[in-house]
C-alpha cells in the first residue's frame, strides 16, 4: 500500500515514511492510492472479533511494512481493558467502544472516551505512541513532538507518548486558560519526556510560537521536530476501526445499514467514516454535526466552502470544536473531486489566501449525495437543551461536544436504520456546562477523584519563540 498527497504532487511514499512526518512535500495531506475493500465474507469473519483483532486486520489492509506479528502485538497491547479503563458500570471493559443504547437497538451513543484522558482523542492517539516508539527503535531515530494545545489534544498525545523510548513532548498550553482538571491532566505528568510550557497569553499565541518553530527548518531538522496533529494518517487509520466495531454492535447481519452521528471540528474523526464507507461498510449516513463554528455544515447544506479568520471563530462550550477551517477536509475533497490533485492543489491555493470555494453547478456537486452526508449545527442553547432532555428521557449524561452529535442525529433519523452518536469525551471534562445545564456535577471516574492536588510539573514562560527555542535545546541534549 503507497499513500499519495492530495495535491498530486509528492512521490508515493509507505506507511512508516509518512506516519512521523506531517504534510506531504507538496502541501497536500496524505491518503492511500486506493481505498482497499471489504466484502461480504470479511465482514461476517470480522464481527465477532474483539477490538483489537478487528484493529489488525483492518490496519494490516493499510500498512504493509510493519511485518504482521509485530502489527498485531502492537494492537494487542494497544486496545487493552487496562488503556481503555474508565467504562462505565455495566459495560464489559473488553468491548473498548461499547454501545450505550438510549432508544433500544435504534438510537445509542458509541463509547469513544474510554481512554485515559475521557477523550475520543485516545482512540488513535494510544496507537500512535506504540508505532512511533517501534519505527523508531528500528531506525535507531528519535523525535521530538512540539505542539500547542487549549485542551484534549495535548493531553491525548502526553498519555500516548509519557514513557516511549525515543520521544519527547513539548506541549504549550494558554497559562490559566484551560481547567482546573484539564491542567491537572497534563501537568501532573512526572514522566521525565514530558515537558509542559504553559504560555503567558492565549491559545493563538502557543500556536504561533509552535508554527514560528517549525518554520524555522534548520532548529527543526537539528532537532527532529515532529508533530502529531490531526492531519496524521495514522490517528485517522485508527479512527476507521470502531465504525466496523460500532456497525458490529447495531446490526446482526450485513445487509443491515446503520447511520452515524460525528461531532466535528477538523473533519478527523467523520473522515475515517468516510473511508469506512468507501471501503465498503453499509454505512447509511454519515450525519456531521458542528457547533456555532459552522463551516462544515455550510459546505454540506450549500456547496460553499468559507473558511474563517480566527477572529471570527467563537469561543463555545463544546470547545475541542472550535475551528476556522477542518484541517482534513482536504481529503474528503480530494475524493469528491474523482481524486485529481491539480483541482485540490487550484482549490486550495485560494483557501490558503482566506478564499471561499463555490462547488454549486459543478459536476463535483453533482456527486454529492453518493457519499451520504447530512449536516446540521449546534448552539449553546441546544447544547444545554440537549443535555437536558438526554438526562431526563433517558437518564443519561452526556458531554457538550456529544450533546452537539445528539442534537443534529436527532434531526436525521431514519425508520429502519439504527443511529450511532459518537461520544466524543465524558461528561465529567466539562463540569461548568454539564452543572449549567443539570444544576449538577458529572460524575467523575474514581481513579481521577482528586487529581487536581496531585504535585504538577510545568514552566511557565512568557510568549516568547526565543525562550521556547532554548527551552527545547536545554532538554534535548
Ligand atoms: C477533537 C474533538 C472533536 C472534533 O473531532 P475532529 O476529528 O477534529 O472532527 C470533537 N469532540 C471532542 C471531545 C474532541 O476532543
Amino acid at each position: 500500500m503507497r499513500y499519495i498527497s492530495t495535491r498530486g504532487r509528492a512521490p508515493a511514499q509507505s506507511f512508516c515514511d509518512i506516519l512521523l512526518g506531517g504534510l506531504a512535500p507538496d502541501g497536500g495531506l496524505y491518503l492511500p492510492e486506493s481505498y482497499p475493500h471489504v466484502g461480504a465474507a470479511e465482514l461476517d469473519a470480522w464481527r465477532s472479533l474483539p477490538y483489537h483483532e478487528l484493529a489488525y486486520q483492518i490496519l494490516s489492509r493499510f500498512i504493509d511494512d510493519i511485518p504482521s506479528d509485530d502489527l498485531r502485538e502492537i494492537c494487542r497491547r494497544t486496545y487493552t481493558a487496562e488503556v481503555y479503563c474508565h467504562a462505565r458500570a455495566g459495560d464489559d471493559p473488553r468491548e473498548i467502544t461499547p454501545v450505550h443504547w438510549l432508544d433500544d437497538g435504534s438510537l445509542g451513543l458509541l463509547a469513544l472516551s474510554n481512554g485515559p484522558t475521557l477523550a475520543f482523542k485516545d482512540m488513535a492517539m494510544q496507537l500512535l505512541g506504540n508505532l512511533f516508539e517501534y519505527v523508531l527503535e528500528r531506525r535507531h531515530d528519535s523525535i521530538n513532538i512540539l505542539g500547542a494545545t487549549s485542551g484534549d489534544t495535548g493531553s491525548a498525545a502526553e498519555y500516548a507518548m509519557r514513557g516511549k523510548h525515543n520521544v519527547r513532548v513539548f506541549m504549550l498550553s494558554p497559562h490559566g486558560r484551560m481547567s482546573a482538571f484539564q491542567r491537572a491532566q497534563m501537568y501532573s505528568l512526572q514522566d521525565p519526556n514530558i515537558f509542559n510550557i504553559a504560555v503567558r497569553g492565549m491559545f493563538d499565541d502557543a500556536q504561533d510560537i509552535v508554527k514560528a518553530v517549525s518554520n524555522d527548518h534548520a532548529f527543526k531538522a537539528r532537532h527532529k521536530i515532529g508533530a502529531v496533529n490531526s492531519i496524521n494518517w495514522g490517528r485517522v487509520a485508527a479512527q476507521i476501526v470502531y465504525y466496523f466495531k460500532g456497525y458490529f454492535a447495531a446490526t446482526r447481519s450485513n445487509d443491515q445499514r446503520v447511520a452515524f452521528a460525528v461531532p466535528s471540528g477538523n473533519f478527523g474523526n467523520i473522515c475515517a467514516g468516510h473511508i469506512a464507507r468507501m471501503m465498503g461498510l453499509p454505512i447509511e449516513r454519515l450525519v456531521l454535526a458542528t457547533n456555532e463554528n459552522d463551516v462544515l455544515d455550510e459546505f454540506f447544506r450549500t456547496g460553499t466552502y468559507r473558511p474563517r479568520t480566527t477572529a471570527e471563530t467563537h469561543a463555545t462550550s463544546s470547545p475541542s470544536m472550535d475551528i476556522s477551517k477542518a484541517s482534513n477536509f482536504e481529503r474528503f475533497i480530494f475524493d469528491l473531486v474523482g481524486r485529481d490533485g491539480q483541482v485540490v492543489s487550484e482549490l486550495w491555493s485560494g483557501v490558503e489566501s482566506g478564499a471561499s470555494f463555490d462547488l454549486v453547478g459543478s459536476p463535483y456537486w453533482a456527486c454529492i449525495d453518493e457519499y451520504g452526508f447530512a449536516s446540521g449545527a449546534s448552539s449553546h442553547a441546544d447544547r444545554l437543551a440537549t443535555i437536558r432532555h438526554c438526562f431526563d428521557t433517558w437518564g443519561v449524561v452526556i458531554d457538550t461536544h456529544t450533546a452537539d452529535g445528539l442534537k443534529v442525529a436527532l434531526e436525521h433519523r431514519q425508520t429502519g436504520i439504527p443511529m450511532l452518536v459518537l461520544e466524543t469525551a465524558l461528561p465529567a471534562k466539562f463540569e461548568d456546562t454539564i452543572c449549567e445545564a443539570l444544576g449538577r456535577v458529572p460524575d467523575r471516574p474514581a481513579d481521577l477523584a482528586d487529581i487536581e492536588s496531585l504535585p504538577q510539573r510545568v514552566e511557565v514562560m512568557d510568549a516568547d519563540v526565543g525562550a521556547v527555542r532554548a527551552f527545547i535545546e536545554r532538554h534535548c541534549a
